[in-house]
């Protein structure tokens, strides 16, 4: 049997029938150069997918049924595999559409989005046995019911990443619209550089820290399957970045890569009962409502009082906040409640903090000297996040890069 390559391609690589004719030559380029299998994971088109959302609120305003959310939104790439397969036939090659239904790409639900459970591979390992190329439309799945579901914005790395996963493949390409991973967000950091390799774990916090390149899920599921990530452009041939368990000198720089995560918000308890208990009930209540909370800071404050404040996406924070202050108000009066919806996270990570110290002071004190101010903090072994107010997140990354990659 060949080797076999998942390449998936985002939005702005099928985002014109021309970008959709340059994929199918690539598809077909590594065929006859390699004589591998491809599986080809495709994008909706670029823009596609927020049009879909924009219809959906235009008709139905903020809240509608969920599941007409996910058939509605998960159709955009139902355009874009028939379109690529149709593309490749062009190129001489067999070729075939698979939709989420059709692989089929099993979910299960949580919260807005689904996950992928399983994939049973048999569909597409007939079509490469009759030398025909599967094109799977990403982003989507069907549940226990048969219905569409959609796999969160982004979503289409996952599914190449899960195939390759479950298909047993040598590597999945991610091909987008930039070199690689860089070491700060190429849009904001005119210095950032093209990180040639990463590790799953400094990918895992890049993405879930800001690095849209790839969906952090896709990332978990690299790492649990061991399956070598390439990232790298559709527009041109370089080799990309590599994201793999480990590499050699991987602890040598202290700061691999700078992000930044806009549109946060934080809501602030104050005067709550310092007392075992009371952050399970609140962080119970707003888990129940499906927000996605993320950094949380306590502090002790007099009076036997503790103040608690956390940060979520700025899109969930005014129900969250409605929702608290109700909820508070009831359960533990004169508690106050603020929000603040102009915050963003900002991180540095790196493999090279597990041995090094001091990166902490040297983050805080670049900021201080911008005079941009610390509202949380919270760290990982390999990560520093701050949440600062957003007007700064620019000057911050540039700064933090200056400091940690230009310098270093
Ligand atoms: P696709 O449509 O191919 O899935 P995305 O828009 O989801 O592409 O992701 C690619 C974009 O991610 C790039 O255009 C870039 O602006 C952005 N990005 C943010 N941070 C990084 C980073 N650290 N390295 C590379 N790209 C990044
Ligand atoms: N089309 C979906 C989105 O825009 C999935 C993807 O692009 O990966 O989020
Ligand atoms: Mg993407």
């Amino acid at each position: 049997m060949p080797d076999l390559v998942v390449m998936k391609f985002g939005g702005t690589s099928v985002g014109s029938s021309e970008r959709i004719g340059e994929v199918a030559k690539r598809v077909a380029k590594h065929k006859k150069a390699t004589g591998e299998d491809v599986v080809v994971v495709v994008s909706a088109m670029a823009g596609e997918t927020n049009r879909l959302i924009e219809l959906g609120r235009k008709v139905g305003g903020e809240k509608y049924a969920l599941r007409e959310y996910h058939q509605l939104v998960s159709s955009g790439e139902q355009v874009s595999s028939a379109l690529t397969a149709i593309a490749l036939e062009r190129e001489g090659f067999k070729a075939k559409s698979l939709l989420g239904s059709q692989v089929p790409v099993m979910t299960e639900m949580r919260a807005q989005h689904a996950i992928i459970s399983d994939i049973p591979c048999g569909n597409i390992r007939s079509l490469l046995d009759k030398g025909i190329t599967p094109v799977v439309a990403g982003f989507q799945g069907i549940d226990a019911d048969g219905s569409y579901v959609t796999l969160g914005r982004g979503g289409s790395d996952t599914t190449g990443v899960a195939l390759a996963a479950a298909l047993g493949a040598k590597e999945c390409h991610i091909l987008t619209d930039v070199d690689g991973v860089y070491s700060a967000a190429p849009n904001i950091c005119k210095q950032a550089r093209l990180l040639k390799v990463v590790s799953y774990e400094e990918m895992l916090e890049l993405a879930s820290a800001g690095a849209k390149v790839l969906q952090t899920r896709s990332v978990h599921l690299a790492r649990k399957f061991k399956v070598p990530v390439i990232v790298a452009s559709s527009f041109s041939e370089g080799r990309g970045t590599l994201v793999i368990e480990e590499y050699e000198g991987m602890e040598d720089n202290v700061v691999s890569g700078i992000t930044c995560l806009p549109d946060q918000a934080k809501i602030t308890l104050r005067n709550l009962p310092d007392k075992a208990g009371i952050a399970a009930d609140i962080f119970s209540h707003i888990g129940e409502s499906g927000a996605v909370v993320d950094m949380i800071v306590q502090n002790q404050g007099s009076a036997g009082n503790a103040s608690i404040s956390f940060t979520l996406p700025e899109a969930e924070s005014d129900s969250t906040y409605a929702d608290l202050v109700s909820y508070v108000n009831e359960k533990f009066p004169g508690v106050n409640i603020e929000i603040d919806k102009n915050i963003a996270k900002l991180s540095v990570v790196g493999e090279g903090m597990r041995v090094h110290s001091g990166i902490a002071a040297r983050m805080f004190d670049v900021l201080g000297r911008e005079g941009i101010n610390i509202d949380l903090i919270t760290t990982s072994e390999i990560k520093i996040s701050v949440a600062i107010k957003q007007k700064y997140s620019e000057l911050a990354v540039r700064t933090l890069h200056e400091h940690f990659v230009e310098a270093a």
